[in-house]
Order: structure tokens, then sequence, then C-alpha cells
């Protein structure tokens, strides 16, 4: 999401003229767009500071903003710590980057931009045209969260669940796939929970399906319990909706669920993934986990490592527990950190093989690869094929934008290696 907020504020920005450039010794103002889900992130805005501090020793001082979820949780902190900092801009409240870089032109007052005015934001975003041409693009659909998982900033610092209606949705899609963007990830931090005066996720996806350059449609990230019936129905028809579901789980142990407040045991997590294969053979999961979260036995880790087996997500993204300010579980007792270092070795090794295992499984098969750019100084082509495995095809021709079928040859854990099947090639098969 950090993504796309980052190419909407550059939109702004753009109107002011404030433009994007690589040549540092120009540069007038950086604008530091943050994260805050885990640790370190607060630590990383002062380090950067430093070096821009470094940088601009006996030079005019440039603006400093610092946007994002780490300026809404430490917003006057961060001004008071940092003088070097002009303004901290949150999340929801971006569309005021314009005002805020002028007043700091004008003056140098500090200014804390750090209101809850999503709506206000999303009407002025959509004054203003998406510019990204990206093959493969994002777009926010939902913000915010209310489910309140004991270990999570997100309900602080993006808010309440918000939904941009079906209608601003199908323009700014629309637009996008005007700008040449074939394929479209969805974004919401509980893109499941999309509900636009009764409009759900699935009537949303059915709506710009109908946009006839956009082929491929993806979203993330979905919440177990919000996977509702219409949305898994949505697999067995849909034929723009890419077959792997990124679907977090965080623990194996139904004790360890209980106590993030997931709302769900690891058997309807699992009962949810045989519906889902049952009405298409051909999903995949990939998954998030938290190793080492307050409580977790030997005992609970095993039962995560069995449920990472028994599924074999593709993709598993896994992290230890972080305590977050502010919440509830960063009152709980923690877990040894060398313990939970080990325990995410073990997880993290399992997984690799259960990708490694499953990439191997690809060679000598087609692929379909929308392929979404030139690899430099190659002849090559890089792209991404329905399960979103990173693919290298070498080609002469211009394969940007292009959806193609691909033999894969090799590959190691990350990318697959492949040739085009030229139109010739299946003829001659077929001869
Ligand atoms: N809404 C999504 C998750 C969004 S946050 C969901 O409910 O699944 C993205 C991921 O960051 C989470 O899935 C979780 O695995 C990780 N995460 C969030 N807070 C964390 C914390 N305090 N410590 C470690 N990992 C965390
Ligand atoms: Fe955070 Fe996701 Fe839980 Fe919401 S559902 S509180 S975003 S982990």
């Amino acid at each position: 999401m950090n993504e796309y907020d980052s190419n909407r504020i550059y939109d702004f920005a753009k109107k002011i003229n404030y433009f994007k450039t690589e040549n540092l010794k120009e540069v007038d103002c950086y604008v530091l767009n943050t994260c805050h889900i885990r640790e370190k992130a607060t630590e990383k805005v002062y380090h950067d500071i430093g070096r821009i501090k470094k940088k601009f020793k006996n030079k005019k001082k440039p603006i400093v903003v610092v946007t994002g979820c780490v300026a809404q949780a430490e917003g006057e902190i961060l001004l008071d710590k940092e003088k070097y900092i002009d303004a901290v801009i949150g999340p929801q409240s971006y569309h005021d980057f314009n005002k805020t870089i002028l007043k700091i032109e004008k003056n140098s007052k500090k200014i804390n931009s750090t209101h809850f005015d999503v709506i206000e934001k999303f009407d002025n975003l959509n004054l203003i045209k998406n510019s990204s041409n990206k093959v493969s693009s994002f777009l926010t659909v939902q913000e915010g969260c209310d489910k309140f998982c004991k270990f999570c900033v997100v309900p602080y610092t993006r808010g309440a669940e918000y939904s941009r209606s079906i209608q601003e949705l199908y323009n700014e899609c629309k637009n996008l796939v005007d700008n040449g963007v074939k394929e479209i990830t969805l974004l919401g931090q509980n893109v499941n929970a999309y509900n636009f005066k009764g409009k759900k996720l699935s009537d949303l996806i059915k709506e710009i399906s109908d946009i006839k350059k956009l082929e491929r449609i993806r979203y993330t990230t979905s919440h177990p319990v919000d996977f509702s019936e219409d949305l898994i129905e949505l697999y067995k028809v849909s034929n723009k909706l890419m077959p792997l579901i990124h679907l977090p789980v965080q623990s194996g142990s139904n004790y360890i669920l209980r106590k993030m407040n997931r709302n769900h045991t690891v058997e309807e997590y699992l009962d949810l993934i045989e519906r889902l294969k049952k009405i298409n053979p051909l999903v995949k999961f990939s998954s998030d986990f938290i190793i080492g979260y307050p409580g977790e036995t030997d005992k609970d880790f095993n039962k995560t490592l069995e449920l990472l087996k028994r599924v074999e997500f593709i993709n598993s993204y896994s992290f230890i527990y972080s305590p977050r300010p502010g919440t509830p579980a960063s009152k709980m007792e923690e877990v040894k950190s060398d313990l939970s270092k080990e325990r995410l070795i073990i997880f993290q090794k399992t997984a690799e093989e259960i990708k490694t295992k499953y990439k191997k499984s690809l060679f000598n098969k087609k692929v379909k690869v929308l392929f979404e750019n030139k690899v430099k100084n190659d002849e090559s082509f890089f792209g991404r094929d329905e399960y979103q495995n990173p693919v290298i095809a070498k080609s002469n021709e211009n394969l940007q934008g292009k959806i193609k079928e691909v033999n894969i040859i090799n590959g190691n854990s990350n990318t697959l290696f492949g040739e085009e099947i030229r139109k010739t090639d299946r003829e001659n098969c077929a001869a």
C-alpha cells in the first residue's frame, strides 16, 4: 500500500512542480514514506535523516517530510526529537501534501498533519489522475481495520475500515488500463471486508472484469474470517481472477490464534482452503506467519510447522513477533529472543524446501506469463506467471505488457527461466 500511496503523493506533488530525481545533488525535498508494522521503522527514519543531514551539511537544507504510519504513530515525537524534519503527514491526510509544502516554502513552521480524513483524502485523490503505467499496478480499494488483532498497529495508524465506492474504483481502474496497465492488485489491509453500500469485493471484481484490456486481477490482503461464499464462488467462474490466494494464518496453534484475537481456528482455516480447492482445483496459497508470539511453546510452534507442511504454501512470509507500542500484546510476556530466532530459522528452512520443491515441479511445464519489463543489459524479459512466480525468458521481440506461454527450463527457489513457446513451435508440436 505504501507503493500506491507514494505514487499518489507524487501525483499531487507534480501539480506544484516537484518532480522525481535520482540526482541527489539537486534535491529540494525529501519524502520518507514509512511503515510501522514491525519495529526498527522509527530508527530507520532517524538514520535516513542523519544521512540526508550529512549530504547537505554545507548546503541549503532541503524540505524533509515524513509520511505514512510512523508519522501517524509518532508525529509530535518525531518533530520534537529531530528538528531537521519540517512536517509529518499521516496516511489519511496526504491530500494535505501540497498545502504543507507550499506553507514550508513560505515560512519554516513545523507542520503536523495526522488527522483521519479518509473520505476527504479519496475525494481529493479522485480529482487527480493516477499516472501509474506499470504493467502491474496497485489500486487501494479499502483502508483501515476493525479487527484489532492483539499484535497489530494497523487499526491505530490507518484507522477504522473504509471502502471506496465502486464507481470511483471503476473509473480509476479504467484510467490505469488506458495508461497501459494489464494487471491490477486490489489493496486493503482487510481487502475482503470491502463493503460499499452492500457491494462486496466479489461485486467489485465482477465490475472491473468488464474492462476489456484488463487481463489479470489480484487482491491482497484477505482475512480468513471475511472469506464469504460469493468470493469463493468467483473462483469457479472468473477468468481474470488469478489462482494464487494470499491468506495469512499467523499460527498453526488454536491457543495462539485465540491469544492473537484472530477469531478462527486452524480447522476452520483448513476447511476454507478445502472449499476453495473444491471450487477450483488450480488455486494455491501463500501466507504470513508470526513466530515467537507471547505464550508460544515448542508445541505451538510445531503445530505451525505442521500446518505449513500440510498446506504446502508456495510462498510463506514469516516474521519474528515484534511488540508494537499501544497494542495489547505489547504488555504480554515475550518469548526469549534466541528461542524465537531458532524457531524462525527452522520455519524458514522448511518453507524454503517446500518452495524449491514446488518450483522444480514446474520444470518442463508450460506457464502463462505476463511480461513486465526488459531485463537490463540482456535480451530477456521479466514477468510473472499466474501464481506470481517470477519468470525470465529470452526474446528479441518486445514482450512488455504481453501474456505468453513459456516453457520452463530451469530455475532456483526464486526465479524460473524459460523459453517463449512461439506459434510456429506450437503448430510444429500439433503436426
Ligand atoms: N490484515 C492482514 C495483515 C496485515 S499486516 C491480516 O490480518 O492477515 C501484514 C503482516 O505483518 C501480518 O500478516 C503479520 O504476519 C505481520 N505483522 C503484523 N504485526 C506484526 C507484529 N507486531 N510482529 C510481527 N509481525 C507482524
Ligand atoms: Fe492487523 Fe490484519 Fe489483524 Fe487488522 S486483521 S488488526 S490489519 S493483522
